[in-house]
């Protein structure tokens, strides 16, 4: 599998990805490869949501010329493969750890930001009219201890109190008997606006929205390259140069250790996998008691995150190999369906019929970026595996720094991606982490 901490290009044939939402989504519209020398006003390379926003908003409200690239097809990245998760949130801080951090001001604005995000989703699924099956409201973070459930009470109180979130604490028996019968699980809190949806239809959705606004997408076209020229820059695809006034690295954790290098050093890509088990047999449903279609994610530092999807299958996602090399190696999938299995009596004979990764971008203070590190290139990056909803928000904040706007008062959007310290080393890092990982869910 491609891996951008070692490979110096992505290259546009890669293998098959054989993910449940590709089995479920009709034949997505193929983008042509740009076959000539063009120039135009901005490139974007990266057609994942983040891109795709970009190449929409500057089309539609900045009336701007601009061609977004992508090297496989959009939403080829993580947009098409993810969990589908509409999440209120982005990086890894939560909003009391943002409070800690900025102070409860900067807090209440990261909390507006990223409610904006889910409601440009929706906005966008409306006017866009994307059938990508967005499931009623409800997400259920869960205690994976007793310790967790009071840091959950903490969490309700702070959240109702200085941010006016209509979250909902419940307790053990109310989450067994109303949400889910989950085996191991202390208490819940309850987030009033978020959802699940097929990620790959949304991708799909995006990017016909961004080419019938006038943005000129491009599948099949790896930038090699790109240096700057009198007018701007010159991004070499294996076919066509193009020549443009400003470029976009919306490559995120797929930016290959050669496009880069500045993207490359501050944001490692690491490696999160799903499965999606065969459809749940009515009394394996009875059993678990899985009121509707919500979506889950639990305490861990190695956290797990789950959903029961419309046909009836879950999907269970968690942490995957370290390096692209490790990424099929089936024990990563039956890693997952054990843990699946741990969590809800009733499931023995289960197994799953699809599994798949992706590259997220982890920044090293686990906030993303939406930056211009030098004139006319900017980058949106870091979104620490959670960027669905705020990738679609970053898309439109990258557009409108090419316009030259002013953005919210965010340190987000203030500075650059901060580079790893000993970057030659973060792989170690992570191993690292993740020995830390297991030891605090354990035994903390
Ligand atoms: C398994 C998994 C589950 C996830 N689940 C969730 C979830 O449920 N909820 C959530 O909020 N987030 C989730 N995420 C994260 C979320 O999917 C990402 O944050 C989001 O999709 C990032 O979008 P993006 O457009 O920035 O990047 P991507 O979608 O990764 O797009 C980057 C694009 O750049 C292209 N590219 C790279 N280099 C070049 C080049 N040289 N030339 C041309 N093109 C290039 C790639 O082909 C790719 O299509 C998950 C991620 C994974 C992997």
């Amino acid at each position: 599998m491609y891996d951008p901490y070692v490979d110096r290009q992505l290259s546009s044939s890669q293998g098959d990805l054989n993910s449940y939402w590709q089995a479920v989504t009709p034949q997505p519209v193929e983008y042509p490869a740009i076959v000539k020398d063009v120039s135009c006003d901005t490139v974007v390379i990266g057609a994942g949501y983040t891109g795709l926003n970009c190449g929409y908003e500057l089309a539609a409200t900045e009336q701007r010329d601009v061609v977004v690239l992508d090297a496989l097809q959009p939403g080829w990245g993580c947009s098409g493969r993810n969990g589908g998760f509409v999440l209120r949130g982005t990086g890894r801080l939560g909003l009391t750890q943002l409070a800690d951090q900025f102070g409860l001001d900067t807090a209440r604005l990261f909390h507006q930001e990223y409610g904006e995000a889910i409601a440009r989703v929706n906005q966008l699924i409306d006017e866009g009219n994307i059938d990508c099956q967005p499931q009623p409201v409800g997400y259920y973070k869960l205690a994976h201890k007793p310790a967790m459930a009071k840091d959950l009470v903490r969490q309700a109180e702070l959240l109702q109190q200085h941010f006016a979130y209509p979250v909902r604490y419940l307790d053990k028996s109310v989450l067994q008997q109303t949400v889910v019968n989950h085996q191991h699980t202390y208490a819940a809190l309850s987030f009033p606006d978020c959802y699940g949806l097929n990620p790959l239809a949304l991708a799909g959705g995006y990017a016909r929205m961004a080419a019938a606004a006038g943005a000129k997408l491009h599948g099949q076209s790896p930038v090699v390259s790109f240096k700057r020229c009198k007018t701007g820059f010159e991004v070499v695809t294996p076919q066509a140069v193009i020549k443009s006034s400003n470029l976009v690295l919306a490559t995120n954790a797929y930016t290959a250790r050669g496009l880069y290098p500045a993207l490359n050093n501050g944001c490692l890509p690491v490696l999160s996998s799903v499965i999606v088990t065969e459809p749940l047999t009515s009394h394996q449903l009875q059993q678990l008691n899985w009121q509707q279609n919500s979506i889950m994610m639990d305490t861990r530092t190695l956290k797990y995150y789950y959903r029961l999807l419309p046909d009836k299958r879950i999907l269970f996602g968690g942490r995957g190999a370290i390096s692209g090399k490790a990424a099929a190696d089936p024990i990563y999938a039956r890693r997952l369906l054990a843990a699946l299995k741990h969590s809800f009596a009733g499931l023995d004979q289960l197994n799953y019929q699809y599994q798949w990764s992706g590259w997220v971008g982890v920044s090293f203070d686990d906030l993303p970026r939406i930056y211009s590190p030098e004139p006319n290139l900017f980058y949106a990056a870091g979104y620490c595996g959670s960027g669905l909803s705020f990738s679609t928000l970053a898309g439109k904040r990258l557009a409108q720094l090419v316009a030259g706007k002013r953005l919210p008062a965010l340190p987000i959007y203030q500075s650059g991606l901060p580079v790893f310290p000993m970057t030659a080393f973060r792989r170690q890092g992570q191993q690292l982490y993740y020995q830390w990982g297991r030891f605090k869910d354990h035994f903390l």
